[in-house]
């Protein structure tokens, strides 16, 4: 299948080309005739697969087809918004549209919190056809005035699960209030719990659902592996991965912002250089964060899960989970910064005991059994560290008589068999448990490019 398959315009096809495109992408094929069409679409697509040119290239063609019939003196009416949870992700996905729209006359804005409304309301004032928003200043900008929507044709919701969660859904209906009801409504995401997918069909209309890949599934390119380690211990085992030749650049990610700083110090005591982006940083701190890690500038950018979805960094080698996410979905996204495009990517997840049931989680969204491998800090505290008795539970043996506790490498199971085995391990028995590879695993290094991986 080529673009030129698609009834995708020349100016279009140009862009595509000059963006070094040669072929769609699954999500394309399916999406971007049903929405030239005008239907309403639920897409779901794997991480990193093209989704964003699969509602941008239809958009921008029918809004370069639409007759405008616009008064004299009337200023052009915004005719497209794409609501998206995060600014990075906003200004990412402007450059997309003003990408794919080079050739044509169809101009675009973004507007994000954290920076002065000024040049945003600026460019609103000389009419834009196609919006780019996060809800908060959309909300803002529409209560003083300074845009309508009133005359809508186009409205995408990206990340859709996540504009849908507790977190934004007051947001989003509020800016759905501002829409006229006919219009045509494109929700995108990777990952789509079932209650958020009942939430969505109550807002779109007949929606055709394209689902590309199972959601929540991992793209294959992705080698993905587990460190078990003690909580005090990730610190060490931090720089040790990334001093491994394999990583070339790593997105960590930590639980939370505080999180993130501390990491950034213990690195740097290490003589590893690292910025941290997170939502206590100004909009100019992380804009130039993302920028210097993306330009190669920096190897080693620390996270929050603000960074988690749809921002594109070309050639990540690594994603490192340095505490696993609360909410499983986030584990598909985070990783999906690396391995995008049809490229290969490492995805790195260090797990301590009291992080076995969000591993057991994420394991069960994703389908997978996630291999462990063993580090030089093999796990050695089999309890909570918030339990008060946790002294009394240590492992107080040297670190050697520990190894082979818990099922390292390929096909070791199930979080809860992992946290088994650690408790057996912790009373001194090392036997695997059932169904589980009972053979010494061999050891891998970390980001090793043939680390196992039981995804097949
Ligand atoms: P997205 O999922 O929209 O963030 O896109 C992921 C990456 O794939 C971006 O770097 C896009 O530039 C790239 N991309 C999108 N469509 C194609 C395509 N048809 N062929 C190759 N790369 C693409």
């Amino acid at each position: 299948m080529n673009f030129s398959d698609l009834n995708l315009i020349t100016p279009l096809l140009s862009a595509v080309e000059d963006s070094g495109y040669t072929e769609p992408t699954p999500i394309q094929v399916s999406t971007i005739p049903l929405v030239l069409s005008g239907r309403d679409v639920l897409g779901c697509a794997q991480t990193g697969t093209g989704k964003t040119a699969a509602f941008a290239l239809p958009i921008l063609q029918r809004l370069h087809q639409e007759p405008l019939n616009l008064q004299k003196d009337e200023k052009l009416p915004i005719r497209a918004l794409i609501l998206t949870p995060t600014r990075e992700l906003a200004l990412q996905i402007y450059e997309s549209f003003e990408t794919y729209g080079a050739n044509i006359a169809i101009t675009t804005a973004a507007v994000f919190g954290g920076v002065s409304q000024n040049p945003q309301v600026q460019k609103l004032k000389k009419g834009v056809d196609i919006l780019v928003a996060t809800p908060g200043r959309l909300n803002d900008l529409i209560g003083q005035g300074h845009i309508s929507l009133k005359k809508l044709s186009i409205f995408v919701l990206d990340e859709a699960d996540r504009m849908l969660d507790m977190g934004f859904i007051h947001d989003v209906r509020r800016v759905i209030s501002h829409l006229p009801r006919k219009r045509q409504t494109l929700f995108f995401s990777a990952t789509m719990p079932d209650e958020v997918e009942k939430l969505a069909m109550t807002i779109l209309h007949e929606p055709e659902t394209v689902k590309v890949d199972p959601p929540a599934s991992t793209v294959e390119s992705i080698r993905q592996l587990v460190y078990l380690v003690d909580k005090v211990n990730k610190k060490k085992l931090l720089p040790w991965v990334l001093n491994q030749p394999e990583v070339t650049s790593a997105l960590v990610f930590t639980r939370t912002k505080h999180g993130a700083d501390r990491v950034v110090r213990e690195l740097s005591r290490e003589g590893v250089k690292a910025l941290a982006i997170h939502g206590d940083k100004s909009q100019g701190a992380r804009q130039e964060a993302l920028t210097r890690f993306k330009s190669g500038d920096i190897k080693v950018l620390i996270a929050t899960d603000i960074a988690a979805r749809g921002i594109d960094i070309a050639e990540l080698s690594h994603v490192i989970n340095y505490e696993l996410p609360d909410e499983s979905e986030n584990y598909v996204h985070r990783i999906g910064r690396t391995g995008r495009a049809g490229l290969e990517g490492d995805a790195i997840s260090f797990c301590c005991y009291d992080e076995f049931d969000a591993l057991r989680a994420i394991e069960k969204l994703i389908g997978l059994d996630l291999p462990v491998v063993e580090s030089p800090w093999p796990m050695e505290v089999f309890t909570s560290t918030k339990d008060p008795d946790a002294r009394e539970h240590r492992a107080d043996r040297p670190r050697s008589s520990s190894r082979g506790h818990s099922g390292r490498g390929r096909g070791s199971g199930s979080g809860d068999n992992r946290r088994r085995n650690a408790d057996a391990s912790a009373k001194g028995k090392n036997k695997p448990a059932k169904g589980e590879n009972a053979s010494a695993p061999t050891q891998k290094k970390p980001g090793s490019r043939n680390a196992s991986s039981n995804q097949a």
